[in-house]
C-alpha cells in the first residue's frame, strides 16, 4: 500500500495486476478523536431508543446490500483478489443473514430475570458507548460486518478503521448501511496502523479488533489506558487430524479446499495436517492430485479457483517461510518455488517436523504442510503444540474423531467438517488466538455492559 506524507491519499491496488483500483482520503491522525467525539454524541441519541426500534431502522439495509452484492463483490475481487464468485458470495452471505442476525441480537439482549427466596434481579444488556472496530483485509466485508451489525443493534456507535489494503470495499459496505442511519453513528477512518493506534488511544469504550497476534498484543497493552473493553480475534495455525479410519476422499476434499481457499489467507486455513501412518501415503497422493486440478490466476477471470497474495509484502513472508522449510529438509510434493507478480504456487510439503518455522508460525499462504504421525496420541500432542488455538478439524469415524476433537486445544473444532458451528455458535479463539469473542448470543452480549437491578421480595 502506497501512502506518502505529501499526498494524503490511500491508493488501493488490485493484487492480481498491481493496477490502482481507486483512492480515498487518509484520515489525519489528529482528526481521529474528533470523529470519536461526534460518534459519542450520536451514540447517546441512538441508545435512548428501544432496541426493537434500532433493529427496525437497520433491517432494510440488508435488502439494499443484497441488491448491491454484485457491484460490491466485484469491487471486493478487484481490491482483494479472491475469485469473483467468492467476492460476490461474501457480500451475499452478509446480506442474506442480515435480518436473522438482527433478530438473534435482539433476542440475546432481552433483559433476563433471576430470583432466589429473597430477591428478584433483572439483568440488562446495555450499550457500552463508542465501539472502535479495526479489521483486516482477507474478508473485507464480513470482518467489518460482524462488528458493525452487533455493535449498532446493541446501541453502540461504531467507528470503523478497515485495512489499508481494502478501504474501498469497506467504504462501499458502510455507505449502504449509512443510507438508513442517523448521521455520525457509523463512521470510517482510513489509514494504516497509525490511524488504528489513534483509535485505540481515543476515548472509545470498546475495541473490536480482528487481525494479527502481534497487533492484538499491542492493542491489549494500549487499551489498559482507560480500561477499554476489548474483543480480539487473532491469527491461527489450524491443525487437521486425519485418523486411520477416516474417509480419505472427504478428508482430501476438505483439506485441499481449506488449505488453499483465498490463497490460504484465511484465519482458519488448514496450515498443518497430521495424517496417521496407515493412510499417510495414499492421502498425500490424492491430495497432490486434487491440488493439481486447481487453477490459479486473476480472480476476475473465468474458471479461477485461487487468486494472488494480497500484496508483495505478504508474498515475501510466505515465500521466505517456504524456502526456509525446504532448506531445513521439507520435501516439495507439489508446487514450490516462486511465481510471477503477487502469486505463490500452490504447494504441498511433506517430511515436516516441529523444529521447522513453517510448523509453528502462521503462514497465511497457499502451503499445505502434511506430517506423518503414528497413532492418535502423537496427532493430539502435535496438534496442540502451538500457542495458537483458533480452529481445528478431525477426520475419522464419528465417535472416534469426536473423542479426539474434545482433546484439541482450539476454540472451534469440526468433526469431518470445517470448524464453523451451527447458526448461533460463537466465533471463538482459544490460547493466543482470541481474547473475548463475537457472534452467537454469547458473542453479542460482549458488545454490552451487563447491569443488574435487584428488588427484595
Ligand atoms: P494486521 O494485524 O496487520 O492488521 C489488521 C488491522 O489492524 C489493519 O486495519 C491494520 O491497519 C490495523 N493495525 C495494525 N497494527 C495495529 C496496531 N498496533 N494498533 C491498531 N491497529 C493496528 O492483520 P492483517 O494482515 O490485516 O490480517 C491478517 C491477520 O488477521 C492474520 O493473522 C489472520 O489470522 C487474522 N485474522 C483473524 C481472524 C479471526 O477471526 N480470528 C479473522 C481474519 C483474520
Amino acid at each position: 500500500m502506497n501512502t506518502t506524507q505529501t499526498h494524503p491519499e490511500l491508493v488501493s491496488y488490485n493484487p492480481a495486476t498491481n493496477e490502482p483500483v481507486g483512492t480515498l482520503p487518509i484520515t489525519p491522525v489528529d482528526q481521529v478523536s474528533v470523529v470519536v467525539e461526534r460518534s459519542a454524541a450520536a451514540q447517546k441519541r441512538w441508545a435512548s431508543r428501544p432496541i426493537e426500534e434500532r433493529a427496525e431502522q437497520l433491517r432494510p439495509a440488508g435488502e439494499r446490500l443484497a441488491a448491491e452484492a454484485e457491484a460490491i463483490g466485484t469491487l471486493l475481487t478487484r481490491e482483494m483478489g479472491k475469485p469473483l464468485a467468492e467476492g460476490i458470495g461474501e457480500v451475499t452471505y452478509a446480506a442474506k443473514g442480515w435480518s436473522e442476525e438482527i433478530d438473534e441480537i435482539v433476542s440475546a439482549l432481552r433483559p433476563e430475570v433471576i430470583e432466589d427466596d429473597d430477591r428478584l434481579t433483572r439483568l440488562y444488556f446495555d450499550p457500552l458507548g463508542v465501539c472502535g472496530a479495526i479489521t483486516p483485509w482477507n474478508f473485507p466485508v464480513l470482518m467489518p460486518h460482524q462488528a458493525v451489525l452487533a455493535g449498532l443493534v446493541a446501541g453502540n456507535s461504531v467507528v470503523l478503521k478497515p485495512s489499508e489494503e481494502t478501504p474501498l470495499v469497506a467504504q462501499a459496505y458502510c455507505d449502504v448501511i449509512n443510507e438508513f442511519l442517523p448521521e455520525d453513528l457509523l463512521q470510517l477512518i482510513h489509514g494504516t496502523e497509525d490511524q488504528g493506534k489513534a483509535l485505540v488511544a481515543s476515548p472509545v469504550d470498546l475495541i473490536v479488533f480482528t487481525g494479527s497476534k502481534a497487533a492484538g498484543e499491542h492493542i491489549l497493552g494500549s487499551a489498559s489506558n482507560g480500561l477499554k473493553r476489548v474483543i480480539l480475534e487473532l491469527g491461527g495455525k489450524d491443525p487437521m487430524v486425519v485418523l486411520d479410519d477416516a474417509d480419505l476422499d472427504a478428508a482430501v476434499t476438505f483439506g485441499v479446499r481449506n488449505a488453499f481457499r483465498n490463497a490460504g489467507q484465511v484465519c482458519v486455513s488448514t496450515e498443518r495436517i497430521y495424517v496417521d501412518d496407515a493412510v499417510h501415503d495414499e492421502f498425500v497422493d490424492r491430495f497432490v492430485a486434487r491440488t493439481a486440478e486447481l487453477q490459479q490466476g486473476d480472480g476476475m477471470a473465468d474458471g479461477i479457483h485461487i487468486g494472488p497474495m494480497i500484496s508483495a509484502r505478504q508474498k515475501a513472508l510466505v515465500v521466505e517461510q517456504l524456502a526456509e522449510a525446504v532448506e531445513d529438509g521439507a520435501v516439495v510434493a507439489h508446487g514450490g518455488g516462486d511465481a510471477a507478480g503477487n502469486f505463490v504456487p500452490l504447494t504441498v510439503l511433506t517430511g515436516l517436523s516441529h523444529d521447522m518455522r513453517i510448523m509453528n508460525d502462521e503462514t497465511f499462504g497457499p502451503i499445505a504442510c502434511i506430517q506423518r504421525v503414528h497413532g492418535d496420541e502423537e496427532a493430539i500432542e502435535l496438534a496442540n503444540d502451538t500457542p495458537y488455538g483458533l480452529g481445528a478439524c478431525v477426520f475419522g469415524e464419528v465417535e472416534h474423531a469426536s473423542r479426539v476433537a474434545r482433546r484439541i486445544e482450539a476454540g472451534m473444532v469440526g468433526v469431518n467438517s470445517g470448524c464453523g458451528g451451527a447458526s448461533g455458535s460463537p466465533w471463538v479463539g482459544a490460547k493466543h488466538s482470541g481474547y473475548g469473542f463475537h457472534s452467537g448470543p454469547l458473542g453479542h452480549r460482549q458488545f454490552c455492559q451487563v447491569r443488574t437491578v435487584s428488588v427484595p421480595k
